[in-house]
């Protein structure tokens, strides 16, 4: 099935153009600055090179319909597209699977928009315009927070009283729950089978860790916002939470400032002084920067510290699998989380994870107590065949 994949955010949108049965990617491209002054699109066509189109994008609707004029262009005009798929943040209470879109599934992505409100209320609008706008290509709902909603009670309850957290709906939710059940599937198929408790890595500007048996999950660092949990490019990840009225009641921020702070100025931006981007810390940090050094130190403690956490909730892993920005391409990061787990009988092969591929692979020594891959995350792919077997049925 030919399927559009769609992410949309507050101030851009990503689409992508895919194949189901080839898996082949037609054509792929990102709308910035949506409301905003200087706004563009880069657009590529099988994988060659990214144009830049300068055009205005006062709001989301005129971003779609610059997609669907480029894709047109391309050869794939509207008949050819089978399905859309939406990637929605945050489901709430209402997606613990996928859900073709319907007045009644897109009321519930807006129902549970204040839990988070910079991606659901966009997403919603889009998800309204495509319907609208192209009324014969079925719409699906691929919520990122779907993975996580069975996870046992112990692990998404918090520890607060029971009538607050019931009237604001507050437990872990969880984020990047597309990726994690990728990378679960990939790992099985890769390994015919033979893993059973894993411990997903999805390590991107974004970080989270899923523990995953037999593909059903038991826990995951990101809880009520992808704010919790590892350390991330801006965000601060788990921190004491008093910290929070401590900064408001000395410190003289707003909430928004702390919110803001937490979010955008922390995690390796803050530590390293200097980037939000591993590239550019391991760079300096090889060239002696003492606060790129702590960095990447602390990133590697934390990653190892929720990794055995993610273990213990299973009782044990037998595999564990990097993926995304830093855990596809950073092999020095990858070493030093495996330095972390010595104590676990985890043990890279130094020449495995050199290695640079786009391949699923093992990196982990043969003595090793647990398997370590590399799995590249292909969140499109997933949405995607979501999408093939709900309008399929
Ligand atoms: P997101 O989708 O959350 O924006 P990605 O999964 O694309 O994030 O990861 C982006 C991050 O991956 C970058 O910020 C950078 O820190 C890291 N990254 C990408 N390539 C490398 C590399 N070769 N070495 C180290 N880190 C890398």
């Amino acid at each position: 099935m030919r399927v559009l994949v769609i992410n949309a955010g507050s101030s851009s949108l990503k689409y992508q153009l895919l194949d189901t049965k080839t898996r082949e990617v037609f054509a792929k491209g990102n709308c910035e600055r949506i409301g905003i002054d200087g706004a563009f699109i880069g657009h590529s066509e099988n994988d060659g090179e990214k144009q830049k189109l300068e055009v205005a994008l006062p709001d989301h609707k005129t971003a779609i319909k610059h997609v669907f004029e480029i894709l047109d262009q391309a050869g794939f005009d509207q008949s050819k597209i089978e399905g859309i798929g939406h990637r929605v943040v945050q489901g709430g209470w209402y997606f613990p699977e996928s859900k073709v879109v319907t007045d009644e599934t897109l009321g519930w992505v807006r129902e549970v928009a204040p839990l988070a409100p910079l991606h659901n209320y966009a997403e919603a609008d889009v998800i309204e315009i495509c319907r609208d706008m192209f009324p014969s290509i079925g719409n699906v709902i691929v919520a990122d927070s779907a993975f996580h909603y069975n996870i046992p009670e112990k692990a998404w309850r918090y520890a607060l009283p029971r009538d607050v957290v019931d009237k604001l709906h507050i437990r872990k939710y969880g984020a990047h729950g597309t990726s994690h059940r990728y990378i679960w599937r990939t790992t099985n198929e890769f390994l015919n089978g033979d893993v059973h408790k894993l411990v997903s890595c999805h390590l991107g500007s974004g970080a989270s860790l899923s523990a995953i048996e037999d593909g059903h999950e038991h826990d995951t660092t990101m809880g009520l916002t992808p704010l919790d949990g590892l350390i991330m490019g801006t965000r601060c990840g788990t921190i004491d939470p008093a910290t929070v009225p401590y900064l408001v009641r000395e410190g003289g921020y707003t909430i928004d400032e702390v919110d803001d702070m937490m979010n955008k100025q922390s995690g390796i931006l803050a530590l390293s002084g200097l980037s939000s981007d591993t590239r550019d810390v391991e760079e300096h940090a090889e060239q002696g920067d003492e606060n790129c050094k702590m960095a990447l130190e602390m990133f590697s403690y934390r990653c190892g510290q929720l990794i055995a956490e993610m273990a213990q909730s299973m009782h044990g892993f037998d595999t564990m699998a990097f993926s995304a920005g830093i855990g596809e391409n950073s092999a020095t990061t990858r070493q030093s989380i495996a330095n972390e787990l010595d104590w676990l009988g985890v043990k890279l092969d130094p020449a495995k994870n050199a290695i640079r591929s786009d391949d699923p692979r093992v990196i982990s020594a043969d003595d090793s107590k647990v398997k370590v891959l590399v799995v590249p995350t292909n969140e499109e792919l997933m949405i995607a065949l979501d999408v093939e077997e709900l309008l399929s049925k």
